[in-house]
């Protein structure tokens, strides 16, 4: 990708066809916007449910699925919202309204542990870390946890994840130039496409 050498209209239609069943798919559709370009994608809505509906998997939010955490994220939304729509059906509000807590839960828990990792994946400092992993205070278990997706499930990871997010946080404060190097890379990197139809915050 970083190799391109032509306009971007011109990349998209090109790489198109270097695929001739999707060329062939795609011979009468049409292109009702200008390509546009980035990397690292990521989005969050404000809510993740209403009154008489609920955003499963992407449709709530999408961050860049490392560690395979996309389709792991939206089939565990699908199971924590069915308990919600069960209950609407059967109108139970009590058992509506603790399903709602639940899965209001699940959606903010899971991609909030990810992306931590994945905004700082490529930073020296996580990488020091993991260079020396260490099986003190859960750390380990925990990061693992996250890492294989457990983080709804009866591992208590978030001790070890704190443990872990401040050593890693200490760690920066010694290396101050490198983290900050980091960071700033990390804030250029995002923009805010609230004015983007079905896109907030
Ligand atoms: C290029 C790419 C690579 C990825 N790689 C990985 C990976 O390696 N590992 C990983 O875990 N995740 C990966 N992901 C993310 C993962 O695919 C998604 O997070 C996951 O599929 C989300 O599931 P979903 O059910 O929410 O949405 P989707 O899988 O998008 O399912 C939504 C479905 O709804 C259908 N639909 C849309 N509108 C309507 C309508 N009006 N009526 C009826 N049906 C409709 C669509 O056709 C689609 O089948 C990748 C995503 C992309 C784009």
């Amino acid at each position: 990708m970083k190799a391109r050498d032509k306009a971007l209209r011109e990349y998209f239609l090109d790489t198109i066809q270097l695929l001739p069943p999707l060329a062939d798919r795609l011979k009468d559709a049409e292109m009702v916007e200008e390509p546009t370009a980035t990397g690292n994608y990521s989005y969050q809505m404000d809510e993740c449910q209403g009154e008489n509906y609920i955003l499963v998997g992407d449709a709530y939010t999408f961050i860049d699925p490392m560690f395979s955490s996309g389709v792991m994220l939206a089939m565990n939304s699908g199971f924590a919202g069915s308990d919600v729509v069960d209950a609407k059906l059967r109108g139970d509000k009590a058992a509506e309204a603790k399903a709602r807590e639940r899965f209001d839960h699940v959606m903010r828990i899971g991609p909030r542990e990810f992306s931590w990792f994945i905004y700082r994946v490529t930073n020296p400092m996580l990488r020091e870390l993991f260079m020396f992993p260490s099986d003190r205070w859960g750390m380990k278990k925990a990061i693992l946890s996250v890492l294989a997706g457990d983080l709804f499930g009866e591992t208590d990871v978030k001790p070890g994840l704190r443990r872990f997010r401040m050593i890693y946080y200490i760690f920066s404060l010694g290396h101050l130039r490198a983290a900050l190097k980091g960071w700033r890379r990390r804030m250029s990197n995002i923009r805010d496409d609230s004015d983007m139809p079905m896109s907030r915050g």
